[in-house]
């Protein structure tokens, strides 16, 4: 029966440090996510005009190619716009 118990208590105690870890990583990245430009600031900077041809450009390697992430899943409304050609994460966005 003791067996049984400490059995129990560790599963408890590794399920409580899992749960843990996972909330300092979603802390950590949303903080990141944070850090991150919003689309107004980037693209008051980083924005092709050319022709008919406009949008956001990469401020690292000038690709107009730019895929968005959902910051934890597809459906997270917290977006990351990462550039298709050097996967710089450029800024971020809410939807
Ligand atoms: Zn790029």
């Amino acid at each position: 029966m003791l067996v049984i118990a400490t059995i129990i208590a560790i599963v408890i105690a590794f399920a409580v440090v899992d749960y843990k870890n996972k909330k300092a990583h979603e802390l950590r990245a949303h903080k990141n996510w944070l850090r991150l430009p919003d689309s107004e600031d980037y693209m008051s900077n980083n924005r092709i005009q050319r022709g008919h041809r406009t949008g956001p450009i990469c401020s690292h390697c000038g690709s107009h190619s730019i895929r968005q992430l959902g910051l934890s899943n597809r459906h997270e409304t917290r977006r990351v716009h990462i550039c298709n050609m050097c996967n710089s994460t450029l800024y971020r966005t809410y939807r």
